[in-house]
């Protein structure tokens, strides 16, 4: 096979650490169930899978069915799946086939799932999710008595997995107000379930950063995201960690992903000639630049024309003129026998120096979740010591 552009290394011993300090905080009893959606958050769904049950994951959340289902082909047999989105009537059926759990917002799809489990003398293993503030999906409070109702009776055919409902916010302290009352809103429904003699086997509504910073909300099953990734959710949590610990400072939570290239070409640059497409930048003097063969379509983003930085022999070269579709240039004038072919890092580290995935969200507006779940799936990934 020939060789991509770029490439992404993951590091499992990173991984393990921030698996067992999440694994600290909330807790010997709770279940993870990790967060894979968005391709594992840019990391890739098949490598990641595979390294997060070594580092002792069972249970895997997606956005979607098509995910679920590339978790299904990357896992273990015993590791669980769960769609927490889009699953259309017609996936049921393989869903239910391959023990796939699902959120179930709307009272209709149960006794759908219900003929669908009956039809293979399976169970479907739902969650029901409730509204309690996010106002994205989740059951109003209306159908959940017959919801219950359902359950109770049909118990042989749909099981209930489990009861939950998501935080709009919850990695900012003046979101607080709503987290409260949404959590408040969550105990009413688990009070109608006792009342009514049926409680679910998971109880979940904790995402990363209430797992970590609340610990009030978490039960038996939290789902985490960005935190397994080594990234702290917000400034918010990452001091209220330091101010429960009296810590300075602490790298509890470790990137696990580099992203590396390597340099395309070299070339003199005379002074008054122009770099790339246009004339945003000007040479001034005699200069150096190494050629990188990716560009904006490839995920590098394009905003970072003339402003950021790559990492060659441990030292920073900074982006010279536009990202252009597939190649950027960048200067080595400072860095002594740069050659064709030597390592690039675009995030991560490199001797002493690290590029951060935060950095770039500094010029570009874009968040990390939405920087790294844009990267192309074609990137190859490689899972690294
Ligand atoms: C994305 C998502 C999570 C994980 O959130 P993080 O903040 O990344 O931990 C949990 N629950 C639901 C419903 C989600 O959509």
């Amino acid at each position: 096979m020939v060789r991509h552009s770029s490439r992404i290394e993951l590091s499992q011993s990173s991984l393990v650490k921030n698996i067992n300090f999440i694994r600290k905080k909330i807790g010997p009893d709770v279940r993870i169930s990790s967060v894979v959606k968005a391709n594992a958050y840019g990391h890739g769904i098949a490598q990641f899978v595979k390294m997060a049950e070594k580092a002792g994951v069972d249970h895997f959340a997606t956005a979607s069915a098509f995910e679920a289902e590339e978790v299904l082909a990357a896992k273990s047999e015993k590791g669980g799946i769960m769609i927490m989105g889009i699953l259309y009537d017609q996936d049921i059926e393989w869903a239910i086939e391959n023990d796939i759990e699902f959120f179930v917002f709307n009272y209709a799809r149960l006794p759908l799932a219900m003929e669908v489990a009956k039809g293979l003398g399976k169970r479907a293993m739902v969650h029901i999710e409730v509204e309690t503030g996010a106002n994205r999906t989740g059951m109003n409070a209306k159908e959940f008595p017959k919801t219950l109702t359902f359950l109770k009776k049909n118990a042989a055919h749909v099981e209930f997995k489990g009861l939950c409902t998501h935080f709009g916010g919850a990695e900012s302290f003046a979101n607080q107000f709503k987290i409260t009352s949404q959590h408040k809103r969550y105990k009413d429904f688990l009070r109608e379930c006792k009342q009514k003699g049926i409680m679910p086997e998971y109880r979940h509504i904790a995402c990363s950063a209430a797992a970590l910073a609340m610990p009030d909300t978490v039960y038996d099953m939290v789902r985490i995201g960005v935190a397994q990734y080594g990234f702290w959710p917000s400034p918010d949590i990452y001091y209220t960690h330091l101010q429960e610990t009296g810590k300075p400072s602490d790298g509890a939570l470790k990137r696990i992903f580099n992203w590396k290239t390597d340099v395309m070409d070299v070339r003199d640059i005379d002074p008054g000639e122009f770099i790339g497409y246009g004339t945003s930048y000007q040479a001034t003097q005699k200069m150096k630049v190494a050629v990188m063969p990716l560009g904006y379509s490839n995920g590098y983003p394009r905003a970072l024309s003339n402003r950021g930085h790559v990492l060659i022999h441990g030292k920073k070269a900074p982006i010279v003129g536009l990202i252009n579709m597939n190649l950027f240039m960048v200067d080595v004038s400072h860095i002594p026998g740069v050659e064709v072919g030597d390592e690039v890092v675009l995030v991560g580290r490199q001797k002493n120096n690290t590029i951060n995935i935060s950095s770039f969200t500094n010029v570009t507006q874009l968040i990390n979740n939405e920087m790294l779940s844009r990267l192309p799936a074609a990137i190859p990934r490689k899972i690294v010591k």
